[in-house]
Protein backbone atom coordinates (compact mmCIF):
# COMPACT_ATOMS: atom_id res chain seq x y z
CA UNK A 1 0.00 0.00 0.00
CA UNK A 2 2.70 2.58 0.56
CA UNK A 3 4.35 1.64 -2.48
CA UNK A 4 1.36 3.09 -4.54
CA UNK A 5 0.19 5.84 -1.90
CA UNK A 6 3.76 7.63 -1.72
CA UNK A 7 4.89 8.82 -4.73
CA UNK A 8 8.99 9.06 -5.28
CA UNK A 9 10.63 11.94 -3.14
CA UNK A 10 11.58 15.03 -5.84
CA UNK A 11 15.00 14.10 -5.54
CA UNK A 12 15.98 17.06 -6.97
CA UNK A 13 14.26 19.48 -5.20
CA UNK A 14 13.74 18.00 -1.82
CA UNK A 15 16.82 15.43 -0.90
CA UNK A 16 16.14 14.98 2.72
CA UNK A 17 11.72 15.37 1.87
CA UNK A 18 9.55 13.78 4.14
CA UNK A 19 8.87 10.46 1.93
CA UNK A 20 12.47 9.91 1.96
CA UNK A 21 12.35 10.11 5.89
CA UNK A 22 9.04 8.11 5.88
CA UNK A 23 10.82 4.65 3.80
CA UNK A 24 14.17 4.67 5.94
CA UNK A 25 11.99 4.06 9.11
CA UNK A 26 13.34 1.21 11.26
CA UNK A 27 11.17 -2.34 10.60
CA UNK A 28 13.49 -4.66 12.04
CA UNK A 29 12.66 -5.14 15.93
CA UNK A 30 16.02 -6.36 16.15
CA UNK A 31 17.83 -3.26 14.75
CA UNK A 32 15.81 -0.94 17.07
CA UNK A 33 17.02 -3.27 19.77
CA UNK A 34 20.62 -2.88 18.91
CA UNK A 35 20.49 1.17 18.52
CA UNK A 36 19.22 1.29 21.96
CA UNK A 37 22.27 -0.97 23.32
CA UNK A 38 19.25 -3.63 24.12
CA UNK A 39 20.38 -6.59 22.47
CA UNK A 40 18.49 -9.45 23.89
CA UNK A 41 14.77 -8.24 25.58
CA UNK A 42 12.87 -10.67 26.75
CA UNK A 43 8.90 -10.77 25.69
CA UNK A 44 9.94 -9.71 22.22
CA UNK A 45 8.16 -11.44 19.68
CA UNK A 46 9.12 -12.08 15.90
CA UNK A 47 5.18 -13.36 15.97
CA UNK A 48 3.62 -10.50 16.94
CA UNK A 49 5.60 -8.44 14.83
CA UNK A 50 4.20 -10.91 12.04
CA UNK A 51 0.94 -10.32 12.72
CA UNK A 52 1.67 -6.70 12.53
CA UNK A 53 5.09 -5.32 11.57
CA UNK A 54 7.16 -3.00 13.84
CA UNK A 55 7.66 0.50 12.08
CA UNK A 56 9.10 3.59 12.96
CA UNK A 57 10.41 6.77 11.98
CA UNK A 58 14.14 7.00 12.52
CA UNK A 59 13.32 10.58 13.91
CA UNK A 60 11.01 9.20 16.67
CA UNK A 61 13.40 6.16 18.00
CA UNK A 62 15.93 9.05 18.64
CA UNK A 63 13.83 10.28 21.93
CA UNK A 64 13.83 6.90 23.13
CA UNK A 65 16.36 6.65 26.31
CA UNK A 66 18.76 4.85 25.47
CA UNK A 67 19.91 1.50 27.18
CA UNK A 68 16.50 1.55 28.78
CA UNK A 69 13.76 -1.27 28.12
CA UNK A 70 10.48 0.74 30.21
CA UNK A 71 10.99 3.38 27.89
CA UNK A 72 7.74 4.79 27.38
CA UNK A 73 8.20 5.51 23.38
CA UNK A 74 9.58 1.94 23.15
CA UNK A 75 6.77 0.22 24.78
CA UNK A 76 4.41 1.73 22.04
CA UNK A 77 6.19 0.45 19.24
CA UNK A 78 7.54 -2.84 20.39
CA UNK A 79 5.70 -6.10 19.47
CA UNK A 80 5.54 -8.55 22.51
CA UNK A 81 4.41 -11.84 23.35
CA UNK A 82 1.57 -10.41 25.53
CA UNK A 83 0.12 -9.38 21.91
CA UNK A 84 -0.70 -13.11 21.10
CA UNK A 85 -2.16 -13.91 24.43
CA UNK A 86 -6.08 -14.14 23.76
CA UNK A 87 -7.99 -11.58 26.77
CA UNK A 88 -11.90 -11.82 26.93
CA UNK A 89 -13.43 -8.99 25.74
CA UNK A 90 -10.72 -8.13 23.52
CA UNK A 91 -12.31 -8.06 19.83
CA UNK A 92 -11.34 -7.56 16.23
CA UNK A 93 -13.85 -4.15 15.49
CA UNK A 94 -13.86 -2.92 19.08
CA UNK A 95 -15.40 0.79 18.21
CA UNK A 96 -18.09 -0.38 15.78
CA UNK A 97 -16.64 0.79 12.34
CA UNK A 98 -17.92 -2.55 10.57
CA UNK A 99 -21.73 -1.11 11.53
CA UNK A 100 -21.32 2.58 10.94
CA UNK A 101 -19.86 2.88 7.43
CA UNK A 102 -22.17 4.86 5.83
CA UNK A 103 -20.08 5.30 2.33
CA UNK A 104 -16.51 4.15 0.74
CA UNK A 105 -14.36 4.94 4.26
CA UNK A 106 -16.87 7.50 5.54
CA UNK A 107 -18.22 6.49 8.97
CA UNK A 108 -21.05 8.76 9.88
CA UNK A 109 -22.02 8.12 13.84
CA UNK A 110 -21.55 12.15 15.30
CA UNK A 111 -23.80 14.30 14.59
CA UNK A 112 -22.78 16.52 12.05
CA UNK A 113 -19.44 15.02 11.43
CA UNK A 114 -18.38 12.74 9.40
CA UNK A 115 -15.40 10.86 9.52
CA UNK A 116 -12.68 9.87 6.30
CA UNK A 117 -10.89 6.61 6.60
CA UNK A 118 -8.19 8.61 4.49
CA UNK A 119 -5.69 5.67 4.26
CA UNK A 120 -4.63 3.19 5.76
CA UNK A 121 -1.20 4.24 6.03
CA UNK A 122 0.77 5.06 9.25
CA UNK A 123 4.59 6.48 9.72
CA UNK A 124 4.63 4.33 12.67
CA UNK A 125 2.49 1.59 14.15
CA UNK A 126 1.28 2.05 17.27
CA UNK A 127 0.96 -1.45 19.17
CA UNK A 128 -2.32 -0.67 20.78
CA UNK A 129 -3.88 0.78 17.58
CA UNK A 130 -7.78 -0.97 16.26
CA UNK A 131 -5.95 -0.15 13.12
CA UNK A 132 -4.22 -3.72 13.41
CA UNK A 133 -7.37 -5.43 12.41
CA UNK A 134 -8.86 -2.93 10.33
CA UNK A 135 -9.80 -3.75 6.79
CA UNK A 136 -8.12 -1.10 5.07
CA UNK A 137 -7.36 -2.30 1.71
CA UNK A 138 -10.94 -2.10 0.22
CA UNK A 139 -12.01 0.78 2.42
CA UNK A 140 -10.00 3.93 2.34
CA UNK A 141 -12.11 7.20 1.06
CA UNK A 142 -8.64 8.20 -1.21
CA UNK A 143 -8.79 5.05 -3.10
CA UNK A 144 -11.44 5.52 -5.01
CA UNK A 145 -10.06 9.12 -6.01
CA UNK A 146 -12.25 10.77 -3.31
CA UNK A 147 -15.65 9.62 -5.30
CA UNK A 148 -18.30 7.84 -3.20
CA UNK A 149 -16.71 10.04 -0.25
CA UNK A 150 -17.44 12.90 -1.36
CA UNK A 151 -20.90 12.30 -3.07
CA UNK A 152 -21.63 10.59 0.81
CA UNK A 153 -20.76 14.19 2.24
CA UNK A 154 -22.53 16.20 -0.81
CA UNK A 155 -25.85 14.14 -0.24
CA UNK A 156 -25.98 14.82 3.19
CA UNK A 157 -27.01 17.91 4.49
CA UNK A 158 -26.67 17.55 8.23
CA UNK A 159 -22.52 17.30 7.50
CA UNK A 160 -20.90 20.39 8.71
CA UNK A 161 -17.27 18.88 9.30
CA UNK A 162 -15.17 16.57 7.62
CA UNK A 163 -12.51 14.80 9.74
CA UNK A 164 -9.75 13.67 8.27
CA UNK A 165 -8.76 10.08 9.91
CA UNK A 166 -6.99 7.20 9.12
CA UNK A 167 -4.59 5.47 8.92
CA UNK A 168 -2.99 8.50 8.92
CA UNK A 169 -4.05 10.97 6.67
CA UNK A 170 -0.77 13.24 6.14
CA UNK A 171 0.70 9.87 4.93
CA UNK A 172 -0.83 11.02 1.10
CA UNK A 173 1.01 13.53 -0.74
CA UNK A 174 -0.13 16.59 -0.87
CA UNK A 175 -1.64 16.86 -3.83
CA UNK A 176 -3.94 13.44 -3.08
CA UNK A 177 -5.15 15.85 -0.20
CA UNK A 178 -5.68 18.75 -2.21
CA UNK A 179 -7.82 16.33 -5.02
CA UNK A 180 -10.22 16.22 -1.71
CA UNK A 181 -10.28 19.74 -0.27
CA UNK A 182 -10.97 20.88 -3.80
CA UNK A 183 -14.03 19.10 -4.04
CA UNK A 184 -15.22 19.78 -0.74
CA UNK A 185 -14.89 23.47 -1.27
CA UNK A 186 -17.56 23.01 -3.72
CA UNK A 187 -20.11 22.01 -0.87
CA UNK A 188 -21.41 24.67 1.07
CA UNK A 189 -22.86 22.41 3.89
CA UNK A 190 -19.23 21.75 4.96
CA UNK A 191 -18.24 24.61 7.26
CA UNK A 192 -14.78 22.85 9.00
CA UNK A 193 -12.29 20.54 8.09
CA UNK A 194 -10.38 18.33 10.94
CA UNK A 195 -7.07 16.34 10.81
CA UNK A 196 -6.67 13.67 13.23
CA UNK A 197 -2.67 12.50 12.59
CA UNK A 198 0.29 11.87 14.38
CA UNK A 199 2.53 13.08 11.57
CA UNK A 200 3.33 16.23 13.03
CA UNK A 201 4.55 14.32 16.23
CA UNK A 202 6.44 10.99 14.51
CA UNK A 203 7.40 12.79 11.24
CA UNK A 204 7.41 16.14 11.76
CA UNK A 205 9.63 16.37 8.77
CA UNK A 206 6.17 16.20 7.18
CA UNK A 207 5.09 19.47 7.79
CA UNK A 208 7.21 20.78 4.77
CA UNK A 209 6.46 24.07 2.37
CA UNK A 210 4.28 21.88 0.50
CA UNK A 211 1.78 20.85 3.13
CA UNK A 212 1.48 24.53 5.18
CA UNK A 213 0.81 26.16 1.44
CA UNK A 214 -2.18 23.94 1.08
CA UNK A 215 -3.47 24.68 4.11
CA UNK A 216 -3.02 28.33 3.92
CA UNK A 217 -5.16 28.28 1.22
CA UNK A 218 -8.13 25.84 2.39
CA UNK A 219 -11.32 27.94 2.84
CA UNK A 220 -12.38 26.58 6.22
CA UNK A 221 -11.00 27.08 9.71
CA UNK A 222 -8.41 23.74 10.15
CA UNK A 223 -8.43 21.69 13.48
CA UNK A 224 -5.65 19.36 13.72
CA UNK A 225 -6.00 17.11 16.38
CA UNK A 226 -2.35 15.75 16.99
CA UNK A 227 -1.75 12.21 18.88
CA UNK A 228 1.31 12.31 21.20
CA UNK A 229 0.99 10.41 24.71
CA UNK A 230 4.26 10.94 26.39
CA UNK A 231 5.73 14.12 26.86
CA UNK A 232 9.51 12.33 25.41
CA UNK A 233 7.58 12.38 22.10
CA UNK A 234 7.99 15.94 22.07
CA UNK A 235 11.68 17.70 20.74
CA UNK A 236 12.62 20.77 18.36
CA UNK A 237 11.68 19.41 14.94
CA UNK A 238 7.93 18.56 16.61
CA UNK A 239 7.92 22.19 18.24
CA UNK A 240 9.15 23.92 14.65
CA UNK A 241 5.90 21.61 13.03
CA UNK A 242 3.88 22.84 15.23
CA UNK A 243 4.78 26.40 15.23
CA UNK A 244 4.32 25.72 11.95
CA UNK A 245 0.86 24.63 11.77
CA UNK A 246 0.09 27.46 13.96
CA UNK A 247 1.10 30.27 11.71
CA UNK A 248 -1.03 29.45 9.29
CA UNK A 249 -3.84 29.61 11.30
CA UNK A 250 -4.56 25.77 12.53
CA UNK A 251 -6.23 24.96 15.68
CA UNK A 252 -3.76 22.51 17.76
CA UNK A 253 -5.51 19.57 19.93
CA UNK A 254 -3.78 16.69 21.47
CA UNK A 255 -5.62 13.31 21.87
CA UNK A 256 -3.80 10.59 23.82
CA UNK A 257 -3.96 7.13 25.20
CA UNK A 258 -4.33 6.21 28.51
CA UNK A 259 -1.74 3.14 28.30
CA UNK A 260 -0.28 0.91 30.87
CA UNK A 261 3.49 1.88 30.99
CA UNK A 262 3.12 4.43 29.03
CA UNK A 263 1.77 7.29 30.65
CA UNK A 264 -0.47 5.59 33.63
CA UNK A 265 1.11 8.17 36.10
CA UNK A 266 0.48 11.57 37.66
CA UNK A 267 4.09 13.00 36.52
CA UNK A 268 3.25 11.35 33.21
CA UNK A 269 0.26 12.73 32.14
CA UNK A 270 0.85 16.14 33.86
CA UNK A 271 4.52 16.52 31.80
CA UNK A 272 2.60 15.44 28.70
CA UNK A 273 -0.40 18.23 29.15
CA UNK A 274 2.59 20.92 30.34
CA UNK A 275 4.75 19.61 27.38
CA UNK A 276 2.05 19.75 25.06
CA UNK A 277 1.29 23.61 25.75
CA UNK A 278 4.50 24.62 25.26
CA UNK A 279 4.32 23.45 22.26
CA UNK A 280 1.41 25.56 21.28
CA UNK A 281 -0.88 22.32 21.50
CA UNK A 282 -3.84 21.67 24.26
CA UNK A 283 -4.90 18.64 25.63
CA UNK A 284 -8.21 17.39 23.53
CA UNK A 285 -9.35 13.95 24.82
CA UNK A 286 -7.77 11.34 27.32
CA UNK A 287 -9.02 7.82 25.70
CA UNK A 288 -9.34 4.66 27.65
CA UNK A 289 -8.21 1.91 25.22
CA UNK A 290 -10.02 0.29 22.96
CA UNK A 291 -10.99 -2.82 23.52
CA UNK A 292 -8.94 -4.37 20.25
CA UNK A 293 -6.90 -8.05 20.37
CA UNK A 294 -3.63 -8.05 21.38
CA UNK A 295 -3.65 -4.32 23.26
CA UNK A 296 -4.85 -6.03 26.54
CA UNK A 297 -1.60 -5.64 28.68
CA UNK A 298 -1.92 -1.65 27.69
CA UNK A 299 -5.54 -1.37 29.91
CA UNK A 300 -5.30 0.40 32.98
CA UNK A 301 -8.90 -0.44 34.70
CA UNK A 302 -11.79 2.11 34.43
CA UNK A 303 -12.13 2.92 38.51
CA UNK A 304 -7.60 3.46 38.22
CA UNK A 305 -8.18 6.07 35.31
CA UNK A 306 -11.24 7.81 36.81
CA UNK A 307 -9.09 7.91 39.95
CA UNK A 308 -5.52 9.62 37.69
CA UNK A 309 -8.02 11.93 36.06
CA UNK A 310 -9.07 13.29 39.68
CA UNK A 311 -5.46 13.83 40.60
CA UNK A 312 -4.67 15.47 37.08
CA UNK A 313 -7.93 17.72 37.83
CA UNK A 314 -6.27 18.43 41.32
CA UNK A 315 -2.61 19.44 39.87
CA UNK A 316 -2.82 21.36 36.38
CA UNK A 317 -4.87 24.28 35.31
CA UNK A 318 -8.59 23.35 33.79
CA UNK A 319 -7.05 23.88 30.05
CA UNK A 320 -4.96 21.08 30.59
CA UNK A 321 -7.10 18.95 31.47
CA UNK A 322 -8.22 16.28 29.27
CA UNK A 323 -11.89 14.54 28.86
CA UNK A 324 -11.39 11.22 29.65
CA UNK A 325 -13.34 8.88 27.30
CA UNK A 326 -14.08 5.81 25.86
CA UNK A 327 -15.62 5.21 22.28
CA UNK A 328 -18.69 3.07 22.83
CA UNK A 329 -20.05 1.34 19.58
CA UNK A 330 -23.51 2.86 19.16
CA UNK A 331 -23.18 5.91 21.23
CA UNK A 332 -23.58 9.26 19.56
CA UNK A 333 -20.53 10.89 21.31
CA UNK A 334 -17.21 9.54 22.85
CA UNK A 335 -18.23 8.40 26.56
CA UNK A 336 -17.33 10.46 29.64
CA UNK A 337 -15.98 8.11 31.73
C1 LIG B 1 -14.20 10.25 17.45
C2 LIG B 1 -15.02 10.36 16.22
C3 LIG B 1 -15.46 11.60 15.75
C4 LIG B 1 -15.09 12.89 16.42
O1 LIG B 1 -15.67 13.03 17.67
P1 LIG B 1 -15.41 14.38 18.48
O2 LIG B 1 -16.02 14.12 19.81
O3 LIG B 1 -16.05 15.48 17.72
O4 LIG B 1 -13.94 14.55 18.53
C5 LIG B 1 -16.28 11.64 14.65
N1 LIG B 1 -16.63 10.51 14.00
C6 LIG B 1 -16.23 9.30 14.43
C7 LIG B 1 -16.66 8.10 13.68
C8 LIG B 1 -15.40 9.18 15.54
O5 LIG B 1 -14.98 7.98 15.92
S1 LIG C 1 -3.80 5.14 13.36
FE1 LIG C 1 -2.63 6.42 14.81
S2 LIG C 1 -2.47 5.17 16.68
FE2 LIG C 1 -3.00 3.80 14.98
S3 LIG C 1 -1.06 2.98 14.22
FE3 LIG C 1 -1.59 4.79 12.99
S4 LIG C 1 -0.53 6.48 14.01
FE4 LIG C 1 -0.61 4.79 15.48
Amino acid sequence: MQTTMIPAAPARLQPTGWQQHWREAIRDPRELLSLLGLQALAGVSEAAAAQFPLRVPRGFAARMRHGDPHDPLLRQVLPLDAELRPAPGFSLDAVGDAAARAGHGVLHKYAGRALLVATGSCAIHCRYCFRRHFPYAEETAAAAGWRAAVAAIRADHSLHEVILSGGDPLSLATPKLAELTDALAAIPHVRRLRIHTRLPVVLPERVDDALLAWLSALPWPVVVVLHANHANEFGAGVDAATAALRARGATLLNQAVLLRGVNDSLEAQAALHERGFAAGVLPYYLHQLDRVAGAAHFEVPDDEARALHEAMRMRLPGYLLPRLVREVAGDGSKRPL
